[in-house]
């Protein structure tokens, strides 16, 4: 397991409740830092925040319920970790999943719905949270995926919507330097919640687990032939927050088990 230099730093994870920004809270709580979250299901971030918080003591680990799409609610989601945490050093922009469909299925109102989720997620709290990674001098991570740059066409729109997202980021490294680093992991496939949603929708009910996870490596031809793990992702974004990473910014770090066919 690696540990970042989070000491006297907070983190804030959109969609930390699961998958890939679960693993990210852990990695970081692990490393020093207090960690505010949110996610919509309050329910299924209420466990969350229980489990964290005997892990690591209440006064580490913070959450609210929200949608990230509601600026009034992201805003006072900055107020509460002002209020809470007194500073935030890191943002990382993790919420969200991709869409799976063609051109041919995708409807008016599904691209519009995609590209709100891709660019507003990244607006929002972005917005909200500026002031206080300015303070700082600190760090956004988006999580975005390879599709912004190799395109699948079962996955056209959400594909189109994270090229936005990436040209975004790079405005964004210029506009908010020096005093705010932006960076991106682009992932490939990662086992989280996306695919364990889609494996319970697998055609052959009996395949198990890890035969339709090794079916779909090779398809997809993934050099190291198998999915990442939540863990992995998280690695690579505690990384890119981190005070190690402190000339680096306008940078994405590919974290696809060598998926990607560009140089
Ligand atoms: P999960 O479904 O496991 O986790 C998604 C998290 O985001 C949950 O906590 C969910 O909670 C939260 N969330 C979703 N929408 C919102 C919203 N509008 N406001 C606040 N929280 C929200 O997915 P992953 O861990 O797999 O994915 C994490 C990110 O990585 C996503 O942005 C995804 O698109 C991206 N990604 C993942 C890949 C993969 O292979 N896993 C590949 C490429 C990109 P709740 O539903 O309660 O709101």
């Amino acid at each position: 397991m690696i540990n970042f230099d989070y000491d006297n730093r907070v983190a804030v994870v959109t969609g930390g409740s699961s998958g890939i920004g679960l693993a990210t809270v852990r990695v970081l709580l692990r490393s020093g830092a207090r960690v505010a979250l949110c996610a919509r299901n309050e329910g299924r971030l209420n466990d969350v925040l229980s489990v964290l918080q005997r892990d690591f003591g209440n006064d580490k680990v913070f959450a609210k319920s929200l949608s990230v799409l509601e600026p009034e609610e992201v805003s006072s989601f900055a107020k509460d970790v002002e209020n809470r945490f007194g500073q935030c050093d890191l943002l990382v922009n993790n919420a969200g999943q991709g869409r799976v469909s063609t051109f041919a299925d995708t409807m008016d109102d599904d691209w519009r719905a995609e590209y709100e989720l891709k660019l507003f997620s990244q607006i929002y709290p972005i917005r909200a949270f500026q002031p206080m990674l300015k303070q700082a001098n600190g760090a956004i991570v988006a999580v975005n995926s390879l599709l912004a740059y190799q395109p699948e066409p079962h996955m056209v729109c959400t594909s189109s919507a994270r090229a936005g997202v990436q040209n975004l980021l790079k405005s964004l490294s210029i506009e908010l330097a020096p005093d705010i680093r932006v960076n991106s992991v682009l992932l490939g496939l990662v086992e989280s919640g996306q695919w364990t949603r889609r494996f319970a929708e697998r055609e052959d009910q009996n395949q198990s687990r890890s035969e339709w996870y090794g079916i779909l490596a090779k398809q997809k031809g993934i050099p190291l032939a198998r999915l990442g793990d939540p863990v992995e992702a998280a690695n690579a974004i505690a990384f890119l927050g981190s005070t190690s990473a402190s000339y680096i910014t306008g940078a994405q770090l590919e974290v696809s088990g060598g998926l990607s066919r560009h140089i």
